[in-house]
């Protein structure tokens, strides 16, 4: 049964007494793991398709190279550790707004004071707008802070460093040189703050989350977009990439806050690119940067999100959440798709 916004909420307290791991509740293992098992024996037959096999299936197609999505990725890791307000976070600002000039886009940072459980912390998301054939937008996201621990390394590369290689390489793939428009506008955008901002103890990150304290920049976004009704009329599509960058790819279909509409897209497209293996064979109920968007009334949102990171989930929000657990083929597969599916999302928005 899908559970309303309300018992999410609700489902989010029974999570923590239960001592669940906070952000996720599974609509069904049962199912989920009867799919998974198909899944996996479907896939042992294929080879993933290569760039070139996908060229000739979708003829004019997109195809990102996942080096260079990877790259990105690991040049933020090597700043360290990057919680909102620290200076390794400005680091990859910088870095991610150096990218987006360099292909010839003009992000915008739009600053803000977020009234954290910690106090006041100064955070800055970055954005950047690509005009496409609709007016119509399409906003693409990711959060680009990670997990403030005290007692550990946590370098978030899956959690905090994944969306950022593949957007940046999206933003790439838009770049005014290669004279491809997007079939609908796209906001690029890269949140601060979608981590709960208490300094937390690694043993206990994975149960650290506080709804009051956490999704900042995303929170922040709705509440600018709105104050312009004629810009808040024109977002239709919200597309948020979390932890997408697992060697071993599976996202799940979340169900919570994403729209069945916009997950058909994503399914379609993942179909026609022959990546179907690593999409939606579990699905579960995830609070996720897309939730504002949702609650705010955008019509088409969906969360792309592998939260099964490492045996049992391990590698998350843990010392292990490093360069060597993420794949370029994991990070150009996600990207692949979601290009992939704009014109599916233009054909419902032109
Ligand atoms: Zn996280």
């Amino acid at each position: 049964m899908r559970a309303s916004v309300a018992d999410g909420i609700a489902g989010r307290e029974n999570a923590r007494v239960n001592a669940q791991p906070m952000r996720r509740f599974w609509k069904s293992w049962i199912p989920a793991a009867i799919l998974g098992l198909i899944s996996i024996q479907a896939s042992c037959n294929k080879t993933a398709a290569s760039p070139e096999a996908i060229e000739q299936k979708t003829g004019s197609a997109p195809i990102l190279d996942g080096m260079r999505c990877f790259e990105h990725v690991k040049t933020v890791v090597e700043f360290g550790p990057r919680p909102s307000g620290s200076n390794e976070l400005k680091k990859t600002r910088e870095y991610i707004i150096s990218k987006l000039k360099e292909y010839g886009h003009a992000p915008e940072e739009d600053r803000f004071s977020a009234k954290t459980h910690r106090g006041p912390i100064e955070m800055i998301n970055v954005r950047a707008e690509i005009e496409g054939d609709s007016k119509n937008v399409c906003l693409l996201m990711t959060h680009f802070d990670t997990k403030r621990v005290f007692n550990a390394k946590f370098l978030g590369a899956n959690d905090g460093g994944s969306g950022v290689g593949v957007l940046l390489e999206i933003a790439r793939y838009y770049s005014p040189e290669f004279k491809r428009k997007p079939p609908m506008s796209l906001r690029i955008l890269f949140v601060d703050g979608e981590e709960t901002q208490n300094n937390a103890n690694i043993n206990e990150a994975q149960h650290d989350w506080n709804i009051d304290d956490a999704l900042w920049g995303s929170r922040h976004e709705v509440d600018r977009v709105r104050k312009n009704p004629k810009d808040f009329e024109r977002l239709k599509v919200v597309i948020l990439l979390d932890m997408i960058g697992d060697k071993n790819l599976n996202i799940e279909e979340e169900t919570m806050f994403s729209t069945p509409r916009t997950i058909g897209w994503i399914r379609e497209s993942a179909k026609e690119l022959d990546f179907s293996k690593n999409f939606f064979s579990i699905s579960s109920e995830t609070v996720d940067d897309h939730k504002p968007f949702r609650e705010a009334g955008v019509p088409d949102v969906v969360d792309l999100i592998d939260f099964d990171y490492g045996p049992n989930n391990q590698y998350w929000h843990t010392a292990a959440d490093t360069i060597d657990k993420i794949s370029p083929q994991s990070l150009r597969i996600v990207g692949d798709v979601v290009i992939r599916a704009l014109p599916l999302a233009a054909k419902q928005w032109p």
